[in-house]
């Protein structure tokens, strides 16, 4: 049994088998084979050998009479390696004696090779694993032919494990067959793990180094609520997946009680509680679990799962499919947040050159420069304006030429919009993201503008902690109880109750149950959250009374340290709902 450690993303268990998604996209077929099958399966991983080194010599004397003799020596390091025979009687063992497939021999003792190196701590050895997993990937290259499978071609149920999955890739993954996923790469807040929320399917992020060590075809457990992975599971851990299960069903019983209740403090206090969604498809599982609107809709993710530029009809549909099933609720449309992590494939040459994608063109900043896209989208949202209650939000805005900008245009849409005799809603309100810290320091001159804010925690912890989102070796940076971060939500709360402006936090941490009280005591009225935690934070709220609330947030905020704010409210969340938060199933 082997167990992998990562960041838990989205909450949930299942167990399945494996399927290792490298870079190439190789998937293992099979794992076992019948016995009588073994003297043809062996033929065919040494007619997979003889090819694979036939390509090397070849490589290897291309190289040699273009570049010289020291370039065409690497090649005869891969021979060397791929005639090992000690390394073929493994594998040959490996077929014969277990009955294994090739493909699962081959990449078993080869990734069984690359981890030992990688182990030994030493740069040179470490990198002499890639040379491994180059001879990996010709084999199975050979092994595998026109058989290699594209994750779309998935016809059962596999735990996916991957290097890292781009937010179009994920937004793609089909849930049918799909159990869950996690990735050696990503962080709390990386839109991979926000989709996987979206997706509501267990997901974990940040595992480290650990492909090597699998090969695909095993079992294994994916826990998205402690963040693991077991690979070859032993039979306790398997019944505690068994006995998880059944007490998330009780609870989830119990808290689709609450559904049609209202998000109200026990004291009376009506909390807007909201949902976040990528998709249009999201909509009717928040108003399912009693969602009083959508809070926030990335928009981009209509351009990250496609293949072409949406139209202006494309975003229009899809616009007037969230309003619908929203009625009077209102819905907050973000404008394109692409950029940074989230990059469509047909505008990936305009990123290639940013020396640092998450301080580059993106969100609002590529929206100004690229006005056609942006008026194209904001003549969709005001065309479908009069289908429901729509807000404008801006993404990322960091100054107020920028918020002044975005909104001129957006006049020029009305005018022309009007000119045509196109009937939309005039006065919509139009908002702005609060997740750069220069955004937080004007926020008095802001609120003067801007009819409503909504904190980007995900973001504005980035930039204030110098932490990208997305990294794993800075998770533990990365933390929504720095009081830095306290006392920025603090002066934004403060600058818009001076202009009576309303404040949402729709960052993660409004999703984290423990936030929550210190949130609603520092005098948030209004969160947005992933669709899958309403009920729970709903129960939240229903347990507290403001006074409460204020009394935990007053504390919290006098500590100095993130660790000791996260702890401390961990501890509070536990005292008000022991049975929901101790379970450890959230
Ligand atoms: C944020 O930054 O907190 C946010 C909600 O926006 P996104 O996660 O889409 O960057
Ligand atoms: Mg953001």
């Amino acid at each position: 049994m082997k167990v992998f450690t990562g960041i838990a993303v989205s909450p949930g268990i299942e167990t399945g088998p494996v399927l290792v998604l490298g870079s190439e996209n190789f998937r293992i077929p099979r794992v076992y084979l019948t016995r009588d099958a073994v003297d043809a399966e062996l033929n065919r991983f040494h007619e997979a050998l003889d090819h694979v080194c036939a390509d090397i010599r070849e490589n290897e004397q291309l190289v040699t009479s273009q570049l010289g003799e020291q370039y065409g020596a690497i090649f005869s390091a891969h021979l060397q390696m791929a005639g090992d025979p000690r390394l073929i009687r493994e594998v040959e063992a490996l077929i014969r004696d277990q009955c294994r497939s090739p493909e699962f021999a081959v990449s078993r003792v080869l990734r069984g090779y690359a981890s030992q190196l990688q182990k030994m701590g030493n740069q040179y050895l470490s990198e002499r694993a890639l040379d491994i997993f180059d001879l990996e990937k010709r084999l199975l290259g050979k092994l595998l032919g026109a058989s290699r499978e594209e994750l779309r071609d998935l016809s059962s149920p596999v735990i996916l494990l991957a290097h890292d999955l781009t937010p179009g890739e994920t937004a793609s993954l089909d849930t049918r067959f799909v159990l869950g996923f996690a990735t050696e790469v990503g962080g709390r807040t990386s839109h991979t793990a926000i989709l996987a929320g979206a997706l509501e399917i267990p997901a974990v992020v940040g595992l480290g180094r650990c492909l090597a060590q699998v090969s695909g075809g095993e079992t294994a457990i994916l826990d998205g609520d402690r963040g693991q992975v077991v690979v070859d599971p032993d039979s306790e851990s398997l019944n505690r997946v068994e006995r998880s299960r059944a007490r998330r069903h009780l609870v989830r019983e119990r808290l689709g009680r609450i559904n049609n209740l209202p998000a109200e403090t026990q004291d009376g206090q009506r909390i807007q509680l909201s949902g976040n969604i990528e998709f249009p498809e999201e909509v009717s599982a928040c108003m399912q679990r009693g969602a009083d609107g959508i809070g926030l809709y990335r928009t981009e993710f209509l351009f990250l799962s496609g293949n072409r530029e949406p139209s202006e009809q494309d975003h229009y549909e899809a616009y007037c499919r969230v309003l619908d099933a929203c009625g009077e609720r209102p819905v907050v449309i973000r404008t394109l947040d692409i950029g940074a992590d989230k990059v469509p494939q047909l505008l990936q040459s305009q990123f290639e050159e940013s020396p640092n994608p998450m301080l580059g063109l993106r969100s609002i900043r590529l929206s100004l420069q690229s006005t056609p896209m942006f008026k194209r989208q904001l003549r969709a949202i005001l065309r479908a304006s009069v289908r429901g209650n729509v807000r404008i939000m801006f993404p990322l805005v960091s100054s107020l030429l920028e918020f002044r900008q975005a909104k001129m245009i957006l006049m020029d849409v009305m005018e022309d919009l009007e000119e045509e005799g196109v009937p939309f809603q005039r006065n919509l309100p139009v908002g702005m993201m609060v997740e750069v810290p220069s955004a937080v320091i004007l926020a008095e001159e802001f609120a003067r503008e801007v009819d409503f804010f909504s904190i980007g925690t995900n973001d504005l912890i980035q930039y204030t902690l110098a932490c990208d989102r997305s990294d794993p070796t800075v998770a533990g940076l990365y933390r929504a109880g720095d009081p830095s971060i306290l006392r920025l939500i603090r002066m934004v709360l403060r600058a818009a109750d001076r202009h009576g402006k309303p404040v949402t936090v729709c960052g993660q941490m409004s999703s984290e149950p423990r936030f929550v009280p210190l949130l609603l005591g520092m005098g948030l009225r209004s969160l947005s959250v992933t669709p899958q935690s309403i009920p729970l934070l709903k129960e939240i709220i229903r347990s507290l009374p403001i006074s409460e609330a204020e009394r935990i947030a007053q504390h919290a905020c006098q500590l100095d340290l993130a660790r000791d704010v996260e702890h401390y409210l961990q501890g509070e969340l536990s005292r008000l709902c022991p049975d929901l938060v101790n379970g450890n199933d959230f």
